[in-house]
């Protein structure tokens, strides 16, 4: 009898075990989240983790850093993002790697480096296996990283027939975030939202009509209708003065959200989110909108979180960076061993919004005194003495320079060498503030460019294991594909 027993247990075991592996081998997640912050690196994380901390906690006697939504993941690695061109890439190629596990050169997206050949995505392929696809960016939603994710083009400035490749391509269900950087082309070409409404996509650009989108919508474009620079959403600095100012303004939390509710089905999704604005942020120096920029990328991550707690054993959520920018990082020459991070606290506006101060006061003419009080104001910078942000006589000649180059209309400036490095090309007067509130603080960026430094990979769900441990950008895409049993 009791060898008959065990006998029987041992086939239970046997059996369950089968079984077991069996669920192991066949588990694929049923909606996939691929989130991009465009230029964020480690130090972007970092310095926005510890700004957090630091605010969260003003009367802590150690340093004391936040948490993002995404940085507990249990699964961590770091990547190689070098591209065909350079250790430093852009981010069409970064994106191809990523989507269609490739190297190419920087500007290109989803062709070879012969421009004669182009890739498959992981999101046509996802697209046969029966999951519907959604795009969002807080970008234009032609803009290199969405792009990636469904189009090919020799270059990554042919937005209008990217777009068209969108809206007449079979590949998306979704694409949301800013509008189309060229609806019409050269100007004379049929507009980009007419020919998408012609091919069964559904138009919402109104904030009730995003955030009333839902399974029942069919295939859709979601174009914020307070789009700012370059067809962008509004920088989250700024998003949030306006509904402090009690306008609402759509966060790219609520467009994800968004996407989610109209993508939601049987058979599943695969969902890519950039926040593009870390990107842009980081080219012009301006730490605090990067900072709020990441935490409006975290705050999308996070609805992301929330679902998978509904679908705890259908979800794989991958959050990573495409590749750094400007070269941030957390300790400066004159501040040495401290940080002042809540100096930061003090700007009120992101460099864009405060461009279109500087360009009032270009056209009225304004004194220097005058520039100095609208710095004050957005900013916290002083004149007055003895304050935490007091200015130099230094800091003051600085900006004097600047604020003269940036009272000359843009086409009259004469730029030397001194100038490119100070001011990249960026409205003198904000980078030379930008710099000042940047350096108080114990922060500072050497690039207003992209840099080769290695990005970390954070996942959590079904399969999200395969990403611990160093590799390359084009095993993101390979990674995902194995997870989602998917081949080439
Ligand atoms: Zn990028």
């Amino acid at each position: 009898m009791k060898k008959s027993i065990s006998i029987l247990l041992a086939l239970a075991l046997l059996f369950s075990c089968m079984l077991f592996s069996l669920a192991e081998d066949t588990l694929s997640p049923k909606y996939v989240f691929m989130f991009i912050g465009d230029g964020m690196g480690s130090p972007q994380i970092s310095a926005t983790e510890y700004y957090l901390g630091t605010m969260e906690n003003p009367d802590a006697t150690m340093p004391t850093a936040g948490k993002l939504s995404f940085t507990d993941f249990e699964n961590i690695g770091i990547m190689t993002t070098y591209d065909a061109t350079s250790f430093c890439p852009d981010s069409a190629s970064t994106a191809t790697s990523m989507a269609s596990g490739e190297k190419t050169i920087s500007g290109v997206l989803n062709y070879n480096v012969d421009k004669t050949e182009s890739f498959k995505l992981i999101t046509e392929y996802a697209k046969e296996a029966g999951k519907k696809i959604g795009v969002v960016s807080s970008v234009s939603v032609d803009h290199a990283t969405p792009a990636a994710y469904y189009a090919k083009a020799t270059s990554r400035n042919l937005n209008y027939e990217i777009a068209l490749q969108a809206v007449t391509g079979t590949t998306l269900d979704f694409l949301g975030g800013g509008s189309f950087l060229k609806p019409n082309g050269t100007g004379d070409q049929e507009n980009i939202i007419a020919i998408a409404e012609k091919n069964g996509f559904v138009l919402a650009n109104t904030n009730e009509a995003i955030l009333s989108l839902n399974s029942e919508s069919g295939r859709t474009v979601a174009n914020v209708p307070d789009t700012a620079d370059s067809s962008s959403m509004q920088y989250e600095i700024d998003r949030v003065a306006k509904e402090a100012a009690g306008e609402e303004s759509i966060s790219l939390a609520k467009m994800t959200q968004a996407a989610i509710n109209t993508l939601v089905n049987e058979e599943g999704f695969f969902l890519m989110v950039e926040g593009g604005k870390i990107d842009w942020s980081c080219h012009a120096n301006d730490a605090t909108t990067s900072i709020y920029e990441t935490l409006a990328f975290s705050d999308a991550v996070q609805v992301a979180i929330d679902f998978a707690q509904q679908h705890p054993d259908e979800t794989l959520i991958i959050v990573t960076g495409d590749h750094e920018t400007g070269g941030l990082t957390i300790g400066f020459a004159t501040t040495a061993y401290n940080t002042h991070l809540d100096y930061l606290s003090n700007q009120t506006m992101s460099y864009v919004a405060f461009n279109a101060v500087i360009k009032s006061l270009r056209s009225e003419k304004a004194t220097f005194e005058s520039a100095l009080s609208h710095i004050e104001e957005a900013f916290g910078l002083t004149t007055t003495s003895d304050q935490a942000l007091t200015l130099t006589a230094a800091e003051l000649e600085s900006l004097k320079s600047a604020f003269e180059l940036s009272m000359t209309e843009a086409d009259a400036r004469v730029l030397g060498d001194k100038e490119a490095l100070l001011y990249g090309g960026y409205e003198p007067l904000s980078m030379a503030v930008c710099h000042i509130l940047n350096n108080k603080a114990g922060i500072a960026y050497t690039s207003y460019s992209h840099t080769g430094l290695q990005i970390p990979v954070y996942a959590q769900g079904i399969g999200a294991e395969k990403f611990n441990g160093s590799y390359d950008n084009t095993d993101i895409f390979t990674k995902t594909m194995d997870i989602m049993g998917l081949s080439k």
